[in-house]
């Protein structure tokens, strides 16, 4: 029996998980799915939860019963190691796997390599699993601390701008009126990588919300309770959340595996690795000739290509290329039941596109949580 490993439990592999489900792959193959957590926390919904819109319960995947439903193997643990030469893969726990076939789908992890100080006294929002455990902390803090209470957000992409939202919004549904949210960006504006006009209506809502924007801060590192940026000031905070963008795991450079320059791994139009074509590579971890980006839309559409192509690799048959759509829909929660749309240049605000965003996000955690009609029972 040959193996295929499918490595990272993220958005993609999910899809294929779900494909083999519907339809077995090739029987010659068993597969295993490698992560470190028998769940998944949907990341577009984990602003509701800090909200206070959703339960915990309504934001995660299932990824052992997702693996069950596929007939794949379950191994709980994060890979460390990737051997190319006797085609393994090595776990923190002692796991090792042999592979014929191998698909990588870990995302991204926090980028920390440049600001000394952070690991001991910020927060990075990965992995989603330790931000999640830290909350109950946080609360706790807040409640117990009747001085202002300083939390800053570092990272002004979608990411942080819908957390400082979020938080905003939670502190005033618990009434913690000495709470307060600063939100640190390197660019000018928030929300970098989206039409100018989006931008500024999201500053204008950060005002509104009474966050505190600073713009064009580089952090260069942490002291206790305090950033040191660039420029030689500094912000000091009673906690920190790290949200500076996705960065690459260390082990695909370690394993001689082609990468681009940040790390992540070099992909041509079929998902497979331009180094190792028995590799694949969807989601954050991957590197396209023509950038794509790092975005959950992009890694969900990646994975029902990714399915259709490990299909055909554990028959013997050539992958095709997969054509990624020019542009995908942002949907961006701003704390109350409210959101702002981009989709290209336009950009739109309004309580419907939260109850779109809340139909769209809810829908598809439910169809994953669910048993599909048609599912092959392992
Ligand atoms: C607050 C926030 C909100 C967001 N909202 C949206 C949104 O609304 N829409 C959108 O399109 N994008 C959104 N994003 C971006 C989105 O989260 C990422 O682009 C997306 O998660 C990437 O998916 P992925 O499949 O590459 O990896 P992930 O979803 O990160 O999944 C990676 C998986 O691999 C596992 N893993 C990690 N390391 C290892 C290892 N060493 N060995 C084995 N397994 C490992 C992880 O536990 C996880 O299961 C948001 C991001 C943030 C921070």
């Amino acid at each position: 029996m040959k193996n295929l490993v499918l490595l990272g439990g993220g958005h993609a592999h999910v899809e294929v998980l779900g494909a083999m489900a519907k339809r077995p792959f090739d029987a010659g193959f068993q597969v295993h799915l490698v992560t470190p957590y028998r769940r998944q926390i949907y990341s577009g919904m984990l602003p509701g939860w800090i909200a206070g819109h959703y339960e915990l319960a309504q934001c995660v995947i299932p990824l052992d019963t997702l693996a069950a439903r596929a007939g794949a193997a379950f191994h709980e643990t994060a890979v460390d190691a990737l051997n190319l030469g006797t085609k393994s893969v090595h776990g923190a726990d002692g796991t090792r796997l042999e592979f014929d076939l191998l698909s990588i789908d870990t995302g991204p992890v926090a980028s920390l390599d440049q600001l000394p100080g952070a690991e001991e006294h910020a927060l990075p929002l990965r992995p989603i699993e330790r931000f999640v455990a830290a909350w109950p902390a946080l609360i706790d803090r807040v409640a117990g601390q009747c001085k202002r209470f300083d939390l800053a957000i570092l990272g002004a992409g979608a990411g942080g701008v819908e957390l400082a939202f979020a938080v905003r919004r939670r502190a005033l549904r618990e009434g913690w009126s000495h709470f307060h949210v600063s939100l640190i960006g390197s660019e000018a504006l928030p929300l970098s990588g989206v039409p100018e006009p989006a931008r500024r209506e999201a500053l204008e809502l950060l005002k509104r919300r009474g966050i505190a924007w600073h713009g064009g801060r580089e952090a260069s590192s942490f002291e206790e309770r305090e950033i040191r940026l660039k420029d030689g000031a500094s912000i000091a905070f009673d906690a920190c959340w790290v949200v500076t963008g996705a960065a690459a795991p260390k082990w695909p450079e370690t394993s001689g595996i082609g990468i681009d320059a940040q790390g992540f791994v070099r992909v041509t139009p079929t998902l497979q690795s331009r180094s190792h074509p028995n590799v694949f590579a969807a989601g954050d971890i991957a590197s396209h000739a023509t950038p794509l980006p790092k975005s959950g839309v992009y890694a969900v559409r990646a994975g029902e290509a990714l399915a259709a192509n490990l299909r055909l690799a554990c028959a013997g048959e050539p992958p095709v290329p997969w054509n990624p759509q020019s542009k995908a829909l942002y949907l961006i929660s701003t704390g109350e039941r409210h959101a702002m749309a981009v989709w290209g240049k336009v950009c739109l605000q309004g309580a419907w596109l939260w109850k779109l965003k809340h139909w769209i996000d809810t829908r598809y955690v439910r169809s994953k949580s669910r048993r599909s009609r048609s599912g092959h029972r392992p």
